[in-house]
């Protein structure tokens, strides 16, 4: 009988139902986006009910085009957009408020009162969660809506409304409202979980005033979360759940501690796996729990630029130099040697790890009269290669060694002169495996692995292929001098926004 795990990923803008065999090989997928909404300027959100509908959605078309057969599915993994809050009544399901997306900037300046109130919380919460205190987070999300809702904090407090980032909501759902479970990676990310005591925190719950009886129940990554009630006619066991970022580290079998994976999204995310001790970052990176599996949780250390993929979409809608983001590569190889001396930061909405500056912007220096669009685009690429490189410092900074290796995953991880670039100016070994979808994957896997369709990891780790090592081919010299000027340009752009 053939046999598969469903992988049921929850991006921001689209859903998919991905279905894995044995070797680890996609058999089907299909994908959906959902509508986004942005009702005030710094607002995003998304409808909770909307996400369940195309859920099931994607979970039979991925079927269909496949012809798979419920009795074929042994287990599912979800994995999911993080921090994104959604709260719902119990005995309704019925969300009382959109899911408030990451993105959303609404508790900013909630956020700030906090820090202006008492100047130690900071340090506080991030001893404990290994974050900032930041709106990105969970936390003061769910205590917007408990405090802007009509009745909600009353029907909290009542133990009638529960809690859950986007994995808890499908759960709970799939269940037909059995489950309200979450993993360590999501709890990790919610600003209410200490990561050490490996519990919701009591202190936390009761800066952000949020009822401990909201929150869901947390568990390892890989084990029983609960069995299907809707969707499928049988009891298919949820064995595996992972936010996107830790799911997509698992997916690269960043299993041993100094293995890093750079995600080249719309946003670019490096994680590096620091292993079963956590410690804080002295270059502005987050502690995060990776997973939990086994009995042993393992932590990472997470850098996000929030431009990385989406500078190539600027390009491409707003200054019309592309058809399509790929094509990037194309005009790149035409500008023939390197910069020509053009440096493009991709500020747009302020920089992040290791320079922490939100009013920076972005700027594109050292135009000539014979500057042309190919250099332009040779620039905009190179600059996730040098983004890369900064993040790449600073986390050998942390770690106290030289990280050797660097595997790569998300869309723009496909443009081949980009990946030769950032392992010439990082000076490493770039490597892209041949399975690119590594978010799916890392939640299949830790699906899978619970219910012994995989034996172990080193089974996981041998079925991995790898389709391109890049390696550093740069003289060191020129390597050298590119990156001072990319630092210089750095320098000038925070110049830039300070001098304001
Ligand atoms: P997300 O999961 O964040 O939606 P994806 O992993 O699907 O993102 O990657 C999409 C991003 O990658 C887009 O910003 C797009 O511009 C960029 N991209 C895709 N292919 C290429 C390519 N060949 N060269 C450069 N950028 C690319």
């Amino acid at each position: 009988m053939k046999e598969y795990i469903l992988s049921i990923d929850q991006g921001t803008t689209s859903i998919r139902a991905i279905f894995f065999n044995h070797d680890g090989d996609i058999v089907s997928v299909f994908a959906k986006e959902f509508n986004q909404f942005y009702p005030a300027s710094g607002w995003v959100e998304q409808d909770p009910m909307e996400m369940w509908a195309v859920t099931g959605e994607v979970i039979e078309k991925a079927m269909k085009k496949s012809n798979i057969k419920e009795e074929e599915i042994i287990a599912i993994g979800i994995t999911n957009q993080r921090e994104t809050a959604i709260v719902w009544d119990k005995n309704t399901g019925e969300p009382v408020y959109n899911a408030i997306v990451w993105q959303d900037r609404r508790t900013a300046e909630y956020c700030d009162q906090l820090k202006a109130d008492d100047p130690k919380i900071e340090a506080v919460v991030r001893e404990k969660t290994g974050l900032m205190i930041d709106s990105y987070f969970s936390g003061t999300k769910v205590k917007w809506i408990l405090d802007n809702v009509e009745g909600a904090r009353e029907r909290a407090e009542k133990g009638d409304l529960i809690f859950g980032n986007v994995d808890a909501w499908i759960m709970w759902n799939l269940t037909g409202g059995k489950t309200h479970a979450t993993d360590y990676s999501n709890a990790s990310r919610t600003l209410m979980f200490n990561i050490h005591d490996l519990k919701w925190d009591e202190d936390l719950l009761k800066l952000l005033n949020v009822p401990a009886s909201m929150l869901p129940k947390v568990q390892e990554s890989s084990g029983h979360f609960g069995v299907t009630a809707k969707i499928f006619k049988r009891e298919i066991p949820i064995t595996g759940d992972a936010g996107d970022q830790q799911a997509a580290t698992f997916g690269q079998c960043c299993f041993k501690k100094g293995m890093a994976k750079f995600t080249y999204g719309t946003a670019g995310v490096m994680t590096v796996n620091i292993g079963e001790k956590p410690f804080l970052s002295n270059n502005g990176l987050t502690t995060t729990i990776g997973w939990g599996i086994n009995g042993k949780v393992e932590y990472l250390l997470e850098a996000v630029a929030f431009s990385a993929g989406s500078a190539i979409q600027w390009l491409r809608d707003e200054m019309d130099m592309l058809d399509e983001s790929p094509d990037s590569e194309y005009f790149a190889l035409k500008a023939k040697i390197s910069n020509c001396g053009v440096y493009f930061i991709p500020a747009f909405t302020g920089l992040c790890a290791p320079y922490w500056n939100s009013y920076a912007r972005a700027t594109i220096f050292g135009i000539e009269r014979g500057t042309t669009k190919n250099n332009i685009i040779r620039a905009v690429l190179e600059s996730l290669g040098y983004q890369t490189r900064d993040m790449f410092d600073a986390f050998s900074e942390d770690l106290g060694e030289r990280l050797s290796i660097l595997k790569v995953d998300g869309g723009a991880c496909n443009n081949n002169l980009l990946m030769q670039f950032t392992s010439d100016i990082v000076n490493v070994d770039i490597e892209r495996p041949d399975n690119t979808e590594t978010t799916a994957a890392g939640a299949a896997y830790l699906a899978g692995l619970a219910v012994g369709f995989w034996k172990d990891q080193d089974e996981i780790v041998r079925k991995r292929t790898v389709d391109t090592v890049f390696k550093p081919k740069m003289e060191e010299s020129s390597r050298d001098d590119l990156y001072k000027g990319w630092k210089r340009a750095i320098r000038a752009t925070l110049e830039w926004s300070n001098d304001r």
